[in-house]
């Protein structure tokens, strides 16, 4: 993930010179900042990415108290597909779709190919838009980086995937036939898309900041806000930890790939939109009580 700086004196200068070549050409230097993000490996194609995600949101919206407020929805949209727009590797392939949650938890989920939802506490939690942006924009970096497919394709290979394997050599040009579709699509949400690994929440982390950055907001947010929620409201945040394992040197990290971005500039925080939008939820009757299966959560 980090560029390499050790040992490379000679092709740092030349890629120092190149890059300052670049300068008057923003739009070449996003495409070469854009060349460090790398998915795994995956079984998947982009386009079955958005077919198991759709397949999966259409549960989850079933499963899920989903907030029916067209204010709210329109606003999440707006600035998730904003952000989106900033995401490197194929995002042109994706849905990006947002709902809100009506739970008092503070969370936020993605399915493969762009079905992304957020709680309704991350928007009360939230000191200002960039904080949320960060949030959306961590979901979104684990959208174009393919977790949910990549974590797919490991357990169907640690599963006695040969067979599937077999299939997907059976000339379907690189990517899952159907059969093989169907028996990843009955995993369902809980065990594969959405147990992200250590590694898998860095590199959410690292185009998280990176969406912040070119979208205008303060890149520093993202991992603000995820202190915060650990720090103030550590028993509203259990679900978010669970689906989201801290990663090791979260904010040395980010604040190591800060610099590389490009210089500091007037970075935006906060809108009149997003605190219309929160006083709009923190003044609506409070979320429907959780159902019995859905609240492994201690206490309350
Ligand atoms: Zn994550």
């Amino acid at each position: 993930m980090r560029f390499a700086t050790k040992n490379h004196n000679r092709t740092n200068v030349t890629l120092a010179a190149v890059l300052v070549a670049l300068v008057g050409l923003p739009g070449i230097l996003v495409g070469v900042q854009e060349l460090k993000f790398k998915p795994g490996w995956n079984m998947f194609s982009p386009q079955q990415d958005v077919q198991v995600g759709r397949e999966n949101a259409a549960q989850v919206d079933k499963d899920l108290p989903i907030l029916q407020d067209a204010t709210v929805e329109r606003y999440v949209n707006e600035l998730g597909r904003r952000l989106s727009t900033y995401t490197p590797n194929n995002r042109d392939e994706y849905v990006w779709r947002f709902k809100v949650v009506n739970s008092p938890d503070i969370n936020a989920f993605a399915l493969p190919g762009g079905f992304i939802y957020v709680n309704r506490a991350t928007i009360e939690a939230a000191q200002d838009e960039a904080q949320l942006a960060g949030v959306i924009a961590h979901e979104e970096g684990h959208v174009v980086m393919r977790h949910g497919t990549h974590q797919a394709s490991n357990m169907m290979l640690a599963k006695g995937g040969l067979g599937i394997l077999g299939g997907l050599l059976g000339g379907q040009g690189g990517s899952l036939g159907g059969q093989a579709l169907e028996s990843i699509v009955g995993l369902g949400v809980n065990s594969a898309f959405l147990h992200n690994s250590r590694q898998a929440e860095s590199q959410a982390d690292a185009v998280g900041t990176y969406v912040l950055y070119q979208a205008g907001y303060d890149p520093h947010a993202m991992v603000q806000f995820f202190q915060i929620i650990e720090q103030k409201y550590p028993q509203r945040s259990l679900q978010w930890l669970s689906d989201h394992p801290n990663p090791e040197n979260r904010i040395k990290n980010v604040d190591e790939e800060i610099p590389q971005l490009g210089a500091a500039k007037q970075w935006q925080t906060d809108s009149p939109d997003f605190e219309a939008v929160k006083k709009r939820v923190l003044t609506m009757p409070p979320p429907p009580k959780p159902r019995p299966q859905a609240s492994a959560a201690p206490g309350r």
